[in-house]
C-alpha cells in the first residue's frame, strides 16, 4: 500500500496532561511514524535517567531531544545535533535552548495559510466533491496537529495566536487559496478576507496574490492581477498550474497564455512568483506539479524571480537539475514547506537527500524556509526540528552535499526571503521562554 505522508499523522494522540507544549507536539510525531516503536524504546529510558513519568518526560526538551538522539542512534546516522545530556536532564536541556539567545534568529515562514472562509465550504451547495477532496486533507491533518476543528480552526485569528505569537517566526509570508471552479465559483479564500491578516499585523507579514490561472480568461486575469496590485497592494503571486477548469492546468512557459501575465507583473512591480511544485493533492493533475516549465520561464524573465513552493518534493530532482546544470542562473529559488515537515520526523534520511540535493544544486542562497502552517498548526517543532537537522557526514561525503552549518541555516531561515521581499532583517522573535500556545 503506498505510505501517505498526511495520514501517518493520524496516529498522532496528546500523551501528557495541561498545556501541549511545541516538544510533545514533535516527540509525538517521532513517536507516530514507523521507527515509532524503536524511539519509544529509547525515550523511555532518557524518562527513567530523568526520574520523570514516561508521560510528563514527552512534554519537555529532554522528551523531543531523547527522540531525535533515537533516531541516530537507530539509524547510526547523525541527523540531529543533540547529546546525551540534553536527553537526559531537561534542565540541561532547557539551558541549551535559552542561551540560545531569543531572537538570534530571523525566522521568515515563506509558506503560511488561513484556510477558512466565511460562508464555509458546504459539500453540493458551494463545494464540488472534489473539492472536498482537500478540505477532507487539510481537516484531517490540522486536527493531527492540535486543532480540534480541522480548517475550521485555521482562520485569521488563530494565525496569529499559532504563527506570530505561538513561534518564533519573526515575519510570515500568507499564500492564497483560489481553485474556484470547486468552491462555488468563489476562491477557496477569498482576498477580502484574507487582507484582515495583513491589515492586523502589517509589520509582521507579506501578502501573496493568488487564485489567477489563465484557463479562467486571460484577460480577466490580467484585470484580477491589477486589482490585487492596487487595491490590496499584493509583495507577490503564489499560483498554481494545475485547476479545475476543462483544461486541468497550465505551464508558467506558455507564451500565449502565461507570459502576459509576467508581462503584466514586471509593469506592476511584482517581482516574487511563486508556484505550487511538487506534492500532488487531491482533485489536481500530477503532471502539472513538475517544474520544467521553470527552465524557459526562469531565462525569459531574469528579472522576475520564479520560487517553486514545496520544492517540487517527490520531483526535487527535476527542479534542482534546472540550476545544477545552469549555474548562471540567479532568479530560481525554493521553499520547503510541507515537504521538510512531512519527512524529518519519520523518513530522516529522504529529508536529508532532499535538502542537501536543493542546497548542492540550487546553492544555499535560494533555498527559503516554509511550514505550511497554519495548515500543519503551530510550527514551533518544526522550527526547532530544524535547528537541531544535520546532513550526516557519509551523505556530505558521499554526495557532495554542503553541511547545514550556522549560515547556512541562517540564509534558509530568513535571510533569502528578506533579500528578495526587502524586509528589514532586524525583527526579533519572541523570547523562546513565552509559553506557547500550540493548540487551539
Ligand atoms: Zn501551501
Amino acid at each position: 500500500m503506498e505510505f501517505n505522508v498526511f495520514e501517518y499523522f493520524k496516529g498522532y494522540k496528546r500523551t501528557t496532561p495541561g498545556p501541549m507544549t511545541p516538544e510533545e507536539q514533535g516527540t509525538s510525531y517521532f513517536l507516530a511514524g514507523h521507527m515509532g516503536e524503536r524511539i519509544s524504546e529509547h525515550v523511555d529510558v532518557y524518562a527513567a535517567k530523568a526520574g520523570l513519568s514516561r508521560r510528563n518526560f514527552l512534554g519537555t526538551a529532554s522528551g523531543f531531544a531523547a527522540a531525535m538522539l533515537a533516531v541516530n542512534e537507530i539509524t547510526g546516522m547523525k541527523f540531529f545535533d543533540v547529546t546525551k545530556a540534553e536527553a537526559a536532564d531537561p534542565a540541561a536541556a532547557k539551558e541549551i535552548k535559552v542561551a540560545r539567545k531569543p531572537g538570534a534568529d530571523f525566522i521568515v515562514d515563506a509558506h503560511t495559510h488561513i484556510c477558512w472562509r466565511k460562508d464555509g465550504y458546504i459539500p453540493g451547495v458551494n463545494t464540488s466533491e472534489r473539492g472536498m477532496w482537500f478540505v477532507q486533507l487539510l481537516d484531517d491533518l490540522g486536527k493531527a496537529m492540535g486543532l480540534p476543528n480541522g480548517t475550521k480552526d485555521m482562520t485569521v485569528e488563530n494565525f496569529g495566536k499559532l504563527i506570530l505569537e505561538g513561534s518564533d517566526t519573526s515575519v510570515a509570508i500568507f499564500n492564497p487559496f483560489g481553485f474556484r471552479e470547486d468552491y462555488g465559483g468563489k476562491d477557496m479564500i477569498p482576498i477580502e478576507e484574507q487582507a484582515e491578516v495583513k491589515q492586523r499585523w502589517p509589520d509582521r507579514t507579506v501578502m501573496l496574490g493568488g487564485g489567477l490561472t489563465p484557463n479562467q480568461g486571460l484577460r480577466e486575469t490580467l484585470d484580477r492581477m491589477q486589482m490585487f496590485v492596487e487595491t490590496y497592494k499584493i509583495s507577490g503571486l503564489k499560483l498554481y498550474t494545475f485547476d479545475s477548469t476543462p483544461q486541468r492546468g497550465w505551464w508558467f512557459d506558455d507564451q500565449k497564455k502565461a507570459y502576459p501575465m509576467w508581462e503584466k507583473a514586471r509593469k506592476l512591480g511584482i517581482k516574487n512568483i511563486g508556484c505550487h511544485k511538487g506534492i500532488p493533492f487531491g482533485q489536481f493533475m500530477a503532471r502539472y506539479a513538475h517544474a520544467e516549465d521553470f527552465d524557459a520561464v526562469c531565462d525569459d524573465f531574469p528579472d522576475l524571480n520564479f520560487i517553486a513552493y514545496h520544492s517540487g518534493w517527490p520531483y526535487h530532482a527535476e527542479l534542482a537539475a534546472l540550476k545544477g546544470f545552469k549555474p548562471q542562473r540567479k532568479n530560481m529559488y525554493c521553499e520547503v514547506g510541507s515537504t521538510f515537515a512531512a519527512t524529518v520526523t519519520s523518513r530522516p534520511l529522504e529529508c536529508a537527500h532532499v535538502l542537501g540535493t536543493l542546497l548542492r544544486d540550487l546553492g544555499p542562497d535560494y533555498v527559503m524556509w516554509g511550514t505550511d502552517s497554519a495548515l500543519w498548526g503551530n510550527p514551533q517543532w518544526q522550527i526547532d526540528a530544524f535547528r537541531k537537522f544535520q546532513i550526516p557526514e557519509q551523505l556530505v561525503e558521499g554526495h557532495g552535499y554542503p553541511q547545514l552549518t550556522t549560515e547556512i541555516k541562517a540564509k534558509v531561515f530568513g535571510q533569502n526571503a528578506a533579500r528578495i521581499w526587502n524586509l528589514k532583517s532586524t525583527a526579533s522573535a519572541p523570547p523562546a521562554e513565552t509559553p506557547r500556545i500550540v493548540a487551539v
